[in-house]
């Protein structure tokens, strides 16, 4: 499973994720969820999945067994997911990193596939992958029938049955999982309407998160603990294709718009070379913003001044430390007064610092376009008695 925007404040991000490394040049990250998942597949699978299957086993065994089976099913969630990723990258989308977490993998990607085969191929990448890993394990366990000891049995036999849930699961044509992915590929491909397919497939999406509620609901009242699994996946599902939709939709209203035509202006920036107690007193204080473009001698852009880069410096350091020490200077956080927000909303960099400063030819800032800019604008074209169109507001643009 996976969302692919590193979109506005609307993406999917169940918590904050640390990474724990790189492979083949993407970042994984683990949520503090994947960890309580780990503690939990584990006691289960030690407390009674391998008790039941090998009898006699010891305790210590069994729980190390349950360990090790949790950590072989989350490798196979990363596979999946690079799966994904791999076929991605070939073509040309950025994979900003892949997360494990509550209910799988994400990986967040940095850009749309650009027509419908490419979003099938890249949609089935990572259960393809899962049917392979799943084709391996089963191959295993026949060569085992009989043989080999109960213990490697249990454990291959568990990694078959997972493998395939997650197989099974993905392949639910609830949008955004994949098969909810394919579904969207074949509808676009029908219609040639990125967003009314994206729509159809997030409804669709939706229905199948309340029949799993349901479904979740009355397993749980019937005495089954496994409903509020069920449930809490239903809900995930639900809120997952709001967001997907949403993000669709945002990208086609505001892709063809200049960044220029949504900024705040004018801007206040902040000389990089005062020190941020000045900052502070001069700056923050006065204009209670949370954010200046920091320029140079001759006014040009060098970074953001965020006020959350200020409150992580110790007080006793604010004097002697300087703006110019203390921006991010991430290039990306740099817009063009003409260049495309639908793109701008898909850079990782605005996902994460939910602003962009709008230079001109010159590198002079000319205004600040933020997240709630955007927001604003969506709101408003939402009044409109008919959906808002990317034309509308590019005829306004020429009005105006
Ligand atoms: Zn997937």
């Amino acid at each position: 499973m996976r969302t692919r925007e590193a979109a506005p404040s609307i993406a999917v991000m169940p918590g904050r994720s640390f990474r724990i490394g790189r492979i083949a040049g993407i970042p994984v990250g683990v949520s503090p969820w994947w960890l309580a998942i780990v503690a939990l597949i584990s006691w289960s699978l030690g407390s009674a999945y391998f008790p039941e299957e090998v009898h006699g086993i010891a305790p210590s065994l069994s729980y190390a067994l349950g360990f090790a089976s949790a950590l072989l099913l989350f490798a196979s969630i990363l596979l999946h997911e690079f799966g994904h990723a791999i076929i991605a990258r070939r073509h040309g989308i950025q994979v900003q990193e892949i997360d494990l977490w509550l209910l799988g993998g994400v990986s967040v990607m940095h850009g749309e596939a650009h027509e419908p085969g490419d979003e099938l191929r890249y949609a089935l990448a990572g259960p393809a992958v899962t049917a392979a890993i799943a084709g391996i394990f089963a191959v295993i366990s026949l060569l085992l029938e009989g043989s080999a000891s109960a213990v490697v049995h249990a454990l291959v036999d568990y990694q078959l049955l997972v493998n395939c849930l997650i197989l099974g699961f993905n392949l639910l044509p609830a949008f955004p999982l994949d098969g909810g992915r394919v579904l969207r590929a074949l509808l676009w491909r029908r219609s040639g309407d990125l967003e009314a397919a994206t729509a159809t497939a997030a409804g669709v999406g939706r229905g199948f998160g309340y029949a799993l509620v349901a479904l979740g609901a009355l397993a749980f009242v019937n005495g089954l603990l496994t409903g509020l699994w069920l449930a809490v996946i239903g809900l995930f599902l639900i809120g997952a294709a709001g967001a997907q939709a949403m993000n669709a939709q945002v990208r086609t209203v505001f892709s063809g718009v200049d960044a220029g035509k949504l900024m705040s202006a004018p801007v206040i920036t902040v000389p990089a070379a005062i020190s941020v107690e000045q900052a502070v007193g001069d700056y923050f204080l006065p204009y209670r913003y949370t954010s200046f473009p920091a320029v140079d001698g001759e006014g040009r852009l060098l970074g953001l001044l965020t006020v959350d880069a200020a409150e992580a410096l110790p007080r006793q350091q604010r004097v002697s430390c300087r703006v110019a020490d203390i921006i991010d200077r991430d290039p990306e956080l740099a817009v063009a007064e003409d260049e495309d927000i639908g793109g701008l909303l898909e850079r990782p960099a605005f996902a994460r610092v939910k602003r962009a400063v709008v230079v001109n030819a010159g590198k002079l800032p000319v205004g600040l376009l933020s997240i709630t800019d955007v927001q604003r604008s969506m709101r408003v074209s939402r009044l409109s008695n008919r959906p808002p169109t990317a034309r509308d507001v590019r005829k306004k643009r020429a009005v105006g």
